[in-house]
């Protein structure tokens, strides 16, 4: 029930470029270029995200892209 309403609270969340976790405004994160126009966004609470510079928007990092 409360996942139900979570999920689309926190995807508004990161459009505003914030991290749900924590609140953090994620260009206060430590950023790192990605090759596919992208960059890898790790918050201060240690949450990873993918900011995709085409789009303009914050996405969570797949599992696979956390390490790299
Ligand atoms: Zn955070």
């Amino acid at each position: 029930m409360i996942k139900r309403l979570l999920a689309p609270v926190q995807a508004w969340i990161l459009l505003q470029g914030k991290c749900p976790g924590c609140g953090k405004h994620l260009s206060l994160g430590r950023k790192f270029e990605r090759s596919d126009n992208s960059q890898k966004i790790i918050c201060s609470c240690g949450r990873i995200y993918i900011f995709d510079k085409r789009k303009g928007k914050y996405r969570r990092a797949a599992f696979t892209e956390a390490g790299n």
